[in-house]
Order: C-alpha cells, then structure tokens, then sequence
C-alpha cells in the first residue's frame, strides 16, 4: 500500500481517485514516510504486528464493490425514489414543518455546524453553546418551568426519563400512573424502562380523578395523543396533595397559545422540539426537551448549558454541573444519556429565533385555524369530530369506517393516523394549506362552507397570557440578511472539523464527507413520517435492511438493529436483550454485570437502567483487565452472573491479546459478552467481535460511520447481537407486539419512539460503506493505526505514552501521560489542553479513562501534514512546560495557566504576562497564516456551578 505509485504516462493516464483515496487523509508516499518513522517496512507488517493474529479475519469482508461519488448519489437517488411523500396528517408526535433555507443551508448542512464536537472545551464552543443557551430559554419559557437542558434523543424516551426521574425525587415511593390519553409509543418505551426496572405503572384515564392507592408520579400528555386539549389544573393539584410529582408531555407549539405546564403546577415537563423546523426524517433526530422545577436541576438527565465567567471575568458559556455527568457517576448515574441531539437543538431554536414569539404565535394560529376550519367542515358529514377543544388535531369518529375513509384520503395524496377500526385522527401543522383542509374534507364528502363558525376551539379557561421569548435574542435576527450574520457570527466562535483535527480518544472525529451528507435533505427521504404505511417507505426499508446486513458482515454478528439513536441506546438495547434471553431460559436470577475499572462511563449506567447490578473488575498493571480479578468475580457471582461488558480494543487504547480467553471463561460461568463497539474504527475488515466471542455489540455511526457528531448528536447506536439473542431485539413501540409474529422477529423492549431511531441520518453511514467497498474500509482502519502509532512515537518521548499492547503498538489511540510531568512542574493535562487552543487544536480527550492523562485518536482521514501539525504544536507545549521545570517561570505565571489568550488580551495596551505577547499568540511561525482566536480566556466552571444560570443572559452583560 505504501509502495510508491508509477510515474503518470502520457499514453496511461493516472487513474481517477477513489472516494477511499479522498477519506483517507495521508497520499501513500506519506505513509511511507511515517512507516519509515515507525521503523516498519509495510502497512501490511504494522497491522500484522498491531493486530493480535489470535483475532485476526482471514478473509475480506464480503460487500458490494465500491461505487464513486457519482454513482453513490445515483444508487442514493433510486432508492430515495421508492419513497412516496404524501401530505402527512398522522400526528402522534411527528408534524411537517418548514426548515427556513437560511437555517438549512447554513446550520443542517453546514460543516460549521455539523462536524462540531460536543462543546466540552467551552473555550472554542461559544458559539454552540450560545446557541444551545437560545434552546433552553425558549423551552423553559414556553413550558413556563426554571431549568431546561439541552436536547433528549426523542419524546417517548424523554419522558422515560421523567418518570425515573420522579421516582428518584418524589417521596412517594407507589407507582407511575401514565394518562390514557398519552402518545402510544410513549406508553410502550416507558412500560419497557419500568418492567426492566421493575417498578409499577398504571394506564388510567385521568380526565376522571386520579386512582386509589400510593402514585409516586404522573404523566400527563398536552394535548392529549387524541388531540383532546384539557385543563389539567386539578389533576395536578390532586397529584400534589397525594405526594406525587407531575410530568406534563407538551407540544412547544401549542404553548405559545395555551397555558404552560408550569403555570399549572407541573414539575416537569417533556416532548419534542420537532415541529420547530426539524424534518420528519421518518421519525428521527428530533431534539427532545425536558424542564424542571427549581429543586430539580441536579437530576436533570443530558447536558446543561449554563453562565459563568473566564479568567477576565467576561461572561462566558460552559456546560454546566458536569460532575453529573455520567462518566463520573458510573453505576450512581441517574441516566445514561452521552450523545443527545445538539444539532437538531440548534435548529429547533434557531426556527425559534428567526420567527420570534409574534412568528411562533401566527404558525400556531394558522395552524389552529386550519383544524378548526377542517371540523366545520366534518360537521356537515357522517364523520364525528370527537373532542370540542382541540389545537392541531382531529379526533374523527367513522364507525366501521376507518380503513375505508384512510384509504380514500392515501389515494388522495393524505395520510391520516389509524387509531382502531371506527377513529381517524387528522393532524393539521404549518405546512397544511386550505386546499389541504377542502380535500380532506371532500374524502368525507364534505365542503368547507365560507359561511362556517370558524370560532376558535381552545377553552377560554387554557388560553396563555404569560410573555414568553422577551429576550432581545429572539427579535433581533428576523431579517434573512440579520441571521445569516448570527449564524456566521456564532460559528466563527467555534474549532469544527471543517477548521482543525479533533483528536478525541474514543470520539472518532473523523471526516463527514459532503458526498454522504447530500441526500439527508432530500424531500424523499426527509419528508417521510416514521408511521407511514409501508408502501410509501419502501426506500426507506431497502436502505436500513441493506444497511443492517452490511453492518452485519462488517461485525460478525448475525442480526443488527439500527433503532437505538445513541450509543447509550444500543448500550441498554444490548443489555435488555442479554436480559431478555436469560429470563427467556428461567434464569431470572442473572444480574450480575461485570465491568472493567476502565470502561465509558455511559456502560455502567446502561447496565444499572437495565436492572443489572454492577461489579467492577479491576485493572492490571499493563492496562488490560485484570486476570485474578476477574476470575475472582466471575466464581463469586457464576450463579447470578449475566454478563461481562468490556470494550475492544480496550479504552486503554490497546488490542489486548486475550480477549478470547476473557469471552470464554464469562460463557463457561453462563455469562453472555457484551462488546462496546465504540472503538470499532480500529477493528473494521481486520477482526470481527461477534467472531472473536461477543455475543452483542452496539456501534457508534457518529464515530466510525461517519455521521458528523452535530455539538453533541445527532448519533445513531446500532446493537448487533449472535442470532440467540435476535428475538429480543427492540420491538416497534408504535405496534402491538402479538404472539403471531413471525419467530425471530424483533419483540424486545423498544428504546425509541420510532423503529428506526434516527433514520433520517442513516444514508450518512449508508453511503459511507458503499463508497468505501471493503478494501477501502480496512484500508482506513489500517490507516487509523498508523496515524495513531505515528503520534504516539513522535510524541512518546516528550509525553510517555501510558499503555501499548505486546509488540508496543498502540490501537488507533494512545493515551499521553501528564503525570509525571504535573508533579514535577504543577502543568496539568488541562493546561495543555487549553494552551493547544492558542496553537488552534482542539484539545484531545481530557482525563477519560485515566485521570490527569491525554487521549489522542487521529483517525484515518488526517492527513501527515496535519498530523505533524499537531504533533509540532505537543512539542512546543512540551517547551514551556520544561522552561517551568527549569525555573524559568513559575506555572502561574506561565502561558500554559494564563492559556487560551483572546485578542483583547493581546491587543490591551497593559500587557502584564511575565512572556512576550508573540509568544502568547503566535508560539510557532507556522500560526502567522493560520490563527484561530478564542473568544474567551479559560472559564471558570466552578463559579457557575454555585450561580447557576441556564438561561440567555442579560444582553448589557456582553455589551459594556
Ligand atoms: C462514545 C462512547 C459511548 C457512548 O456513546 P454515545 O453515543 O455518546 O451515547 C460508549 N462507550 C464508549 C467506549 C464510547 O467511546
């Protein structure tokens, strides 16, 4: 591979790149050279010695050949074409909207935007995180609550969430009682959460009184799953004076009209910020919400955006409360939420900006006035509109009709929602047209009459008074002209990938190429609603099934479900089904989960929501899993052990030789083997998991498939399981799961709302395999090695590297160790990660899965100029760090502490660091053409913490 390429001919043109040649960072004349580094003769020997030959797969993955971009989007184009979008009218949680182009372009689609990491260094993520603040204020006003986070992956499992979340605080320790009234996939997500959990809940229709008996907490839907709008106030008061803790599932739309969960004494509240511009996307990404009360704040699952102040006292943005959250928790985590939906946040609150409060309110209005001129209409048919108050949906009884009337309306253009053999629902947004309202009518045999009562149907008693979105934010970027600017404005805050390498151990942050990302737009596949009959999603389902069975291969495993929409998700996915196929043999007494010392902290988390019980196995010496240890663990628990999680190769950054070993003694013990495939990049086309002894695994397609990671989600957390556990993959939350299913079919417990998760993003990672073809995959894998063993020996001898495997490879990450170095100088890991900002990184992985170390994964796509950027900028760090071990300068006073350097500071006519303003700023020559300023100096999180602001802050604070 690293041979060197003939001379183009005159009569022989060179041959066309390849997509891998355009992934692929290093030209092959490059690897060579870093080969020649390494002190290997081939890429070959390298992967052979790097790669225990224990694992190794003796053949090539077996997948269609490589296509080129064009033919990519050709395929891609056939298959969006057994698509067939319709007007789509099904409600239930899902509503057509329209994504303003300005945001589509300039956010959905923007590299700016999308190939941005979760903003963990708030120093270089001002500009998300201001972005992310817009979100949070726009909920919790509008939900009228005190703190709402910043995004959830989707409504029914937000408001799983809820109800754990409840059963945590609430004093009252009886059962969950759901409202009858509440969406039907949600019903089934948290029946699934519950009975892992083993806790009661009750369906009951609360428009009636609440029931007999000890309620921990409620969940109320608004409007109801049949479009009912009801006033909940003395059910919540009923609630409260029973002890127990009320969630209210509320449209964002509608409470622009109507009164906010909050002003009627909610505690929390949950749902989706789809409708705010976000596509359909055949039921995902979606951006979930979820608010609380003041007293809540520290048991909000997902992340937090909150106010706090740099080392100038500027104003600044971090995420808020981090020590919640989960990979320091481990098994004491409240929830195992990693990856949310940053960037479908960021749309939903940027709809929000650019239409404003006036905005918001007319597209609830008009949307209103739709449905209501659509009941006027049915008055005048056999069809009966059920409920009076209504915002946006119909409940329509046709007795003995509604396969008839559904069918006549499909071969009109409109889909309705199906609920049972005599009731239609018709759901109105604010895509639906008049024309729309007098067809859907006609279908009914009814006109709409000018003449018509068009009084509105929202009970004087719910109408909203309360301002909400007063913040100068939301009025001032109305113009197309004005939010372009913001939207420039906030990303030119921000490292993406479209700026710098981003060398996160265990993130992948790999290339999102623009060929993947085209199609996601496309009305064919982003205008499709999750619950659409079938035969308009044909595309759709030949996409995912191909997508399944290549991922299949790619694994070793026998069945994939691409539903949950984290890695979080696939985690407890994967561990439900292990769950399930224990219980399935009688073995209910199997709980134990054992996990290494060392793993991502989102795997004790998943194995505690999934009703396991954790137990810690330690670390050896080398870094691998510790042997005695785990012996010891597994003859303790045998009898009640269910599973092993561990992660391949190893968080440590190492392929560690005895993985078959550690797979066979937890099946000899009865154990199943969970793998997490989070570092999958270094395994595809040259070991298979599910062939060297897992029995499941999640993947991550927003680190090795190339789904960009959006700030924080959209991501996608596909489980792969060994055809025992098949069966109980995640069933469909939208169906009923009925003992005539075929066998084998999936009818575990779901995990989203929709089937597919966040399928609008899947032709990312689709396209991604079909232009890559298996050689260009194991081509990249093997290139992530090298990049990695690159770094790790260039840099080894400034910063050591803490654990390699046999041969002293690493994976496709090391790990740097800081720690010797902290003692003798006081320089920690974190003051490299924040003086790298000055050289225009962003940092690598800061203290996971050892504290006080670095983790650097380069990945496949950096070029060598790239990496020798980096590795460049770690030596010159290494620098300052040894002039204060020589007592040049203290560490205070070194520009390690004082980093990152804005221009303000620089500029300032007071200049008062002990170094020079050029070596502040420009430390390398090599800055001179390339300079990345941030916008504020090191923030201090702690100052938040104790003054928690979670939402925008008052505009003079940036403006004196
Ligand atoms: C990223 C990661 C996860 C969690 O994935 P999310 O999509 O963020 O939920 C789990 N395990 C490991 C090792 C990871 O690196």
């Amino acid at each position: 591979m690293n041979a060197s390429l003939p001379a183009p001919s005159a009569a022989s043109p060179a041959p066309a790149a390849t997509f891998a040649d355009r992934h692929i960072g290093p030209r092959s004349s490059d690897a060579g050279q870093m080969l020649e580094v390494l002190g290997y003769p081939s890429l070959e020997r390298l992967v052979d010695l790097a790669v225990p030959a224990s694992i190794r797969l003796d053949r090539a993955l077996n997948l269609p050949s490589a296509l080129s971009e064009t033919e990519v989007l050709a395929q891609l184009r056939r298959i969006a074409g057994r698509n067939r979008t319709a007007v789509q009218m099904i409600g239930q949680g899902y509503f057509d909207t329209v994504t303003p182009p300005v945001i589509r372009r300039n956010v959905l689609e923007s590299p700016a935007w999308y190939t941005a990491y979760t903003p963990y260094q708030p120093e270089i993520s001002q500009g998300r995180l201001e972005a992310l603040l817009n979100f949070q204020t726009i909920v919790q006003d509008l939900t009228a609550l005190d703190i709402a986070n910043a995004s959830l992956l989707d409504e029914a499992s937000a408001v799983a969430e809820a109800v754990l979340l409840m059963r945590r605080s609430g004093k009252n320790k009886g059962r969950t009682v759901i409202d009858a009234d509440t969406l039907p996939q949600t019903i089934a997500v948290v029946r699934g959460r519950a009975e892992a959990l083993g806790f009661d809940v009750e369906i009951a229709d609360l428009s009636t009184g609440l029931p007999d008996g000890d309620i921990n907490g409620v969940v109320l839907q608004q409007p109801g799953a049949s479009g009912a709008l009801r006033n909940h106030a003395a059910v919540v008061d009923a609630a409260k004076e029973r002890g127990a803790l009320v969630t209210v599932a509320a449209d964002l739309l509608s409470l622009t009209l109507i009164t906010a969960p909050g002003e009627q004494g909610a505690d929390i509240a949950v749902g989706s910020a789809q409708r705010f511009g976000v596509p359909l996307f055949f039921g995902g990404p979606h951006a979930a919400y979820m608010a609380v009360r003041k007293g809540l704040e520290r048991m909000l699952p997902g992340r937090l955006v909150g106010v706090s102040k740099d080392a100038d006292g500027a104003p600044a943005y971090r995420l808020a409360l981090q020590t919640r959250e989960q990979h320091i928790r481990r098994e004491k985590a409240t929830s195992n939420i990693c990856t949310a939906q940053a960037l479908l946040a960021i749309v939903a609150s940027m709809y929000a900006v650019y239409h404003g409060p006036e905005g918001l309110t007319a597209i609830a209005r008009t949307t209103h006035q739709r449905a209501v001129e659509l009941a006027a209409a049915l008055a005048g048919s056999e069809a009966e509109v059920v409920h009076a108050a209504f915002f946006d949906t119909l409940l329509v009884r046709v007795p003995g009709k509604a396969s008839q009337y559904a069918d006549a309306a499909e071969a009109a253009g409109f889909n309705l929602r199906r609920v049972d053999a005599d009731t239609l629902g018709i759901s109105c947004d604010e895509t639906t047209t008049p024309e729309h309202v007098a067809a859907v009518a006609g279908v009914f045999g009814a006109t709409v009459e000018a003449d018509a009562d068009r009084a509105e149907r929202i009970p004087a008693d719910l109408h909203r008074t309360s301002p909400f979105m007063t913040h100068p934010v939301f009025s001032r970027h109305r113009s197309e002209t004005a939010m372009l600017r913001y939207l420039r404005k906030l990303s030119d805050k921000d490292l993406a990938l479209d700026r710098t390498m981003i060398p996160l151990g265990s993130c992948t942050m790999k290339l999102n190429a623009t060929v993947e990302m085209e199609s996601i737009s496309w009305p064919e596949f982003a205008s499709i609603h999750p619950y659409a009959p079938e035969s308009q999603t044909e595309g759709w389902r030949e996409l995912i099934t191909d997508l399944e069975e290549r991922l299949a291969e790619i694994t070793g495993y026998d069945r994939v479900s691409l539903q949950p929409n984290a890695g979080s998700q696939g985690e407890l996915a994967g561990l439900l089904a292990i769950r399930g196929y224990h219980r399935s043999r009688g073995d209910e007494n199997r709980t134990i989960c054992l996990i290494p010392s060392s793993a991502h902290g989102t795997n004790a988390a998943s194995a505690v929501l999934a009703g396991m019980k954790v137990v810690v196995v330690g670390t050896a010496a080398n870094g691998n899993i510790d042997h005695d240890d785990l012996l010891a663990k597994i003859e303790q628990h045998a009898a009640n052990l269910s599973a092993i999680m561990i992660t391949y190769p190893s968080t440590h950054g190492v392929f560690e030789e005895d993985v078959r070993w550690v797979c066979e003694k937890v099946h000899a013990a009865g154990g199943q083997v969970y793998i997490d495939g989070a570092n999958l990049n270094a395994l595809v086309g040259l070991a298979q998991p599910g062939e060297f002894g897992g029995d499941v695994s999640h993947l991550n397609l927003h680190k090795t498939f190339c789904i960009p990671h959006g700030g924080g989600g959209p991501g996608v957390g596909p489980v792969a399981v060994a055809a025992h556990l098949a069966p109980f993959l995640p069933g469909d939350a939208n169906r009923d799961v009925t003992t005539d299913d075929a066998p084998g079919a999936e009818s575990g417990t779901p995990v989203s709302g929709s089937m597919y998760g966040s399928a609008g993003v899947l032709p990312i990672s689709w396209a991604y395999v079909a232009l890559m073809g298996a050689e260009g995959l194991t081509s990249a894998t093997a290139h992530a090695l090298l990049a990695a063993n690159y770094v790790a020996s260039r840099l080894t001898e400034h910063f050591p590297v803490l654990y390699t495997g046999v041969q002293g490879l690493v994976a496709h990450e090391c790990i740097l160790d800081l720690r010797p170095l902290t003692a003798a100088t006081g320089a920690t890991a974190e003051d490299v990660a924040k003086r790298l900002i000055d050289y225009g990184f962003h940092a690598p992985t800061l203290s996971f899965p050892v504290a006080g170390t670095l983790m650097v994964e380069p990945t496949e796509s950096e070029d060598l100029a790239e990496l020798d950027r980096f590795v460049d900028a770690m030596i010159a760090i290494k620098g300052e760090i040894d002039r204060v071990a020589s007592g040049e300068s203290s560490i205070e006073e070194s520009p390690l502490r004082q980093a990152p350097h804005t221009a303000q500071l620089l500029i300032a006519d007071d200049w008062t660091q002990a170094y020079p303003r050029e070596l502040a700023a420009y430390p390398l020559r090599s800055l001179r053409h390339d300079k990345y300023f941030p916008p504020v100096r090191r923030i201090d999180g702690a100052h938040g913490d104790r003054n928690l602001i979670c939402s925008c802050p008052p505009i003079e604070a940036f403006e004196d």
